[in-house]
């Protein structure tokens, strides 16, 4: 029996947290993915998806009287563009699983569109966005806070599942410049509303009541500037807890918040990141403190920075009158498609059938759908046309921004399967056909 020859690429960035951890190695044989090293088991799955199986599209398909069936790459894009251009309202959503030159190519084709431009932020991080563009933010890099925090509090977020190697690479038992006993040397505070796996392995977890932070907060806030508040406990956290906390924070050397979801998808929203921004500022006239969001999506953050080289404005973007406007809230996807203002969709490399409210899912479903997506989801089987693509930062190369929007070079270990484009060919594409059909 021959012998396999194994190849193995090294310093590969895993495409699938923000985290973005580029220390991977990877063995590949006869093209195919056979260990990965390093990576968590998220990661490393997404690495094994990459190889043929039943669930991955290696052709294009366009739903013919309701299933699909085997097409050109020039009929599906026609098809594709045809959609695309016969629609009033067209919405561009996803982008946050892809890379940054597709992502820009994404802009292009909506502007050529007048179509509506919005990415994964808009039900994710973007209220932290809106809070950054309102008062700033004062934050720095992963590797300063490796090498300095002595105090990370993790506000709404739960990274032993949703970013699993954060906690060893950067922020709880790793060993840095100037925290060489590692976790011993780190004071790690949970905040949340569940006891989660991360509050289960920090010193301190705050139990605070569902979409009360903000109130928790402003009363960390007003301790800090010396008010006495005549409450027993605020947000069902004890005056005596939350004082330990305020001690905790003006006591360190170099603190850092990270937060989550659980702090932009609570009630008060972009005003929550509002006071943990502020809070954070006003805690560095006692010491050093930083705040930096735990984004999702391994290249949420390229999305919301190349949209903003792009058109000024990070997602939730309309260039129906040729210009681009920015109103999240009105031009976000969720809301469009509640309002069922929207009569044709492309969706990149996401999966909005699985997180979107169902009744704008209904309505997204009403109109015809395109997704350009490597495997089944379903969204994808719900489209009537299906462009796969290559996985960027496995198939191909590209540029990722980093939860701390350091841009790092993902890398390709393998080949796509014979005749799958990439994403950012697939829409050079798209445009091309869009202008021919406009007379452009
Ligand atoms: S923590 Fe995130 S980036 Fe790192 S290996 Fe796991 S999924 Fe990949």
């Amino acid at each position: 029996m021959a012998v396999k020859k194994i190849k193995t690429v090294y310093d590969v960035v895993c495409p699938f947290c923000g985290t973005l951890c580029d220390d991977l190695e990877v063995d590949v044989a006869d093209n195919k993915i056979i260990e990965v090293r390093n990576g968590c088991q998220i990661g490393t799955k997404k690495f094994f998806a990459s190889n043929p199986s039943e669930h991955r599209y290696e052709k294009p398909l366009i739903k013919v009287k309701g299933s699909f069936k085997e097409a050109s790459w020039d009929e599906a894009i026609d098809k594709a563009a045809d959609i695309l251009v016969k629609a009033k309202r067209p919405l561009l959503y996803g982008f946050s699983s892809t890379e940054c030159d597709a992502q820009s190519k994404g802009v292009e084709l909506a502007e050529i569109l007048g179509g509506i431009l919005d990415n994964t932020a808009s039900v994710c991080h973007g209220p932290t966005i809106l809070a950054e563009q309102d008062v700033g933010v004062p934050t720095s890099t992963l590797g300063e806070y490796k090498n300095r925090a002595d105090l990370v509090i993790f506000w709404g977020c739960n990274p032993v599942h949703a970013h699993p190697r954060h906690l060893s690479r950067y922020s709880e038992f790793v060993r840095g410049y100037f925290r060489k006993d590692g976790r011993n040397d780190r004071f790690i505070v949970v905040i949340d509303p569940r006891n989660t796996h991360t509050a289960q392995i920090a010193d301190l977890f705050i139990q605070v009541n569902p979409s009360e932070d903000y109130e928790l907060l402003n009363a960390i806030r007003a301790i800090l500037r010396g008010v006495e508040l005549d409450e027993k406990e605020i947000s069902g956290v004890s005056m005596e807890s939350i004082k330990e906390l305020a001690d905790k924070a003006k006591s360190c050397n170099f603190g850092v918040i990270f937060f989550g979801m659980g702090l932009t998808q609570s009630l008060a929203h972009h005003r929550n990141i509002d006071a943990a921004i502020c809070l954070t500022r006003e805690l560095n006239d006692h010491t050093k403190f930083l705040i930096t969001p735990m984004r999702g999506h391994y290249n949420v953050t390229g999305a919301n920075q190349v949209f903003t080289w792009n058109t000024g404005y990070p997602y939730s973007i309309d260039f129906s009158r040729g210009y681009p406007r920015y109103n999240p809230g009105e031009f976000s996807s969720v809301e469009l498609l509640l309002k069922d203002q929207i009569d044709a969709s492309l969706m990149i490399s996401s999966d909005p059938a699985s997180n979107f409210p169902a009744a704008s899912v209904k309505n997204m479903f009403k109109h015809p759908l395109i997704v350009i997506e490597p495997h089944q989801t379903p969204t994808s089987e719900n489209a009537d046309i299906i462009l796969p693509p290559a996985y960027a930062g496995i198939e191909c190369e590209g540029t990722a921004y980093r939860m701390d929007s350091v841009p790092l070079r993902l890398r390709k270990v393998k080949d796509a399967p014979k005749g799958i484009l990439t994403d950012k060919e697939i829409l050079e594409k798209l445009i091309e056909k869009v202008k021919e059909k406009k007379g452009e």
